[in-house]
């Protein structure tokens, strides 16, 4: 049977084109999981999952829980914090914070 090869090595292209498209369909389905999953995380605490809000401490940008009132610094908004040339930066940056958010 000379036609059983050709037919053979069809049926090996289509299945490893179907196996392609449920891998390429899997990954894009992961992704869009991940990708939901993050938004669902953005600018919540990630120690207690409550909401952060972004304060103004003298001009550096710092997210606070809401609920344990905990602090999160963006990339490099430490460290623009630690070049500030005014003594004691930091205690009195987290002076302000410990105040809370809550007071507003
Ligand atoms: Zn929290």
């Amino acid at each position: 049977m000379s036609h059983e090869k050709p037919s053979k090595n069809e049926d090996e292209y289509f299945a490893r084109r179907d196996a392609d498209l449920i891998r390429q369909q899997r990954a894009a389905a992961q992704q869009a999981a991940a990708e939901t999953e993050r938004k669902k995380h953005f600018m919540k605490c990630p120690k207690c999952g409550y909401d952060l809000i972004t304060g103004d401490w003298d001009g550096v940008q710092i997210d606070q829980c809401t609920h344990c009132h905990g602090i999160w610094f963006d990339a490099g908004e430490a460290e623009s914090l630690m070049k500030k040339s005014v003594p004691n930066i930091l205690a009195r940056v987290f002076r302000a914070v410990a105040k809370g958010v809550t007071r507003k």
